[in-house]
């Protein structure tokens, strides 16, 4: 069969990450555990979730000529991926610098590098691999114009639009129009309402956040799962109890795994019921990409 599911727009970074005992004030060098490389980036890590889990899914993203570049390309191939949209060059892949602390406090410096460079350009010559999908997911990590123009291009091709506002940023309206839905943890769904989430149920937010304009809102909320809302509806959509290990990655397993079930014709409250499974099993393990499941492993 031609086409996928699934069209991942986003980033592809690699994570490099060292243990600190303390974090080094400025000017100051302190001593860190071996490195360990992982790939990462939100983008890389919603393809590769949903990848895993069975879909027919494609990443449109840029990395560097260069090692990481490798990695990445080799993780998502690994996960079964079409990385014919991944575009290479042009700068160095984009970096996390990730120190951990005793308390698991991280502080983190991001290179963006590649990811700077996916450009419109990029994305229109990219007609085919957004022709072919049923579903379009985007996040922030990329340029706010690559983004516009992506969201612009699945909406004229009637291509339903998934967008995780991450790193939080303000969005044009016609992009959030698009978004079915937008999908956003509590702190982004603050950042997009700004004072008016005070004092607010998670229903009064999907409300306030519907009032933006998007078409349906999703909004995790951790160990008690999800909020799912449309003009007019709103289903709370609980986690399962399990015992979380390492959150990293758990909202791209989210978003990855809903944008699929959406894809295949899912409502947004059964691909929501499915997602959560996944993000769980997910929390249960370390790592990012390391801990996604297969379908196998959520039975
Ligand atoms: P968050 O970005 O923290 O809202 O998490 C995204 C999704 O991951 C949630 O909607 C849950 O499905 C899942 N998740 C995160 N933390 C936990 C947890 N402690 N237990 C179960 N599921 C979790």
């Amino acid at each position: 069969m031609s086409g996928h599911s699934l069209l991942v727009i986003g980033s592809a970074n690699a994570d490099l990450v060292t243990a600190v005992d303390r974090h080094p004030a400025a000017g100051e060098t302190v001593l860190g555990s071996d490195l360990d490389t992982h790939p990462g980036g939100k983008g890389a890590n919603q393809a590769v979730a949903a990848a895993r889990l069975g879909a027919r899914t494609a990443l449109l993203a840029r990395v560097g000529d260069d090692a990481h570049g490798r990695l990445l390309l080799e993780s998502q191939r690994a996960a079964g991926v079409d990385t014919s949209g991944v575009r290479v060059g042009g700068a160095p892949t984009g970096v996390a610098l990730i120190a951990v602390g005793p308390s698991g406090d991280n502080t983190i410096v991001v290179s963006p590098g590649a990811n700077h460079r996916l450009s419109p350009q990029d994305v229109a010559s990219a007609g085919e691999l957004l022709a072919a999908a049923e579903v379009v997911s985007l996040q922030l990590e990329i340029p706010p114009e690559t983004v516009a123009a992506s969201v612009r291009a699945a909406a004229a091709a009637r291509t339903r639009v998934v967008l995780n506002p991450s790193p939080p940023a303000p969005l044009p309206p016609d992009v959030l129009a698009a978004c079915d839905p937008l999908v956003l943890n509590e702190h982004e769904a603050e950042y997009l309402l700004g004072a008016t989430a005070d004092g607010r149920s998670p229903a009064e937010w999907a409300e306030a956040l519907l009032a933006l304009g998007p078409r349906s809102v999703v909004v995790t909320l951790g160990a008690s799962g999800a909020l799912v809302a449309t003009p007019g509806t709103s289903h709370h959509v609980p986690a399962p109890p399990v015992e979380a290990v390492d959150t990293t990655g758990a909202g791209d397993a989210f978003t990855g795994a809903l944008a699929w079930r959406l894809s295949l014709g899912d409502s947004l409250e059964q691909a929501a019921r499915f997602a959560v499974r996944v993000a769980a099993t997910s929390v249960t393990r370390r790592g990012a990409q390391t801990s996604y499941p297969t379908a196998a492993d959520l039975t």
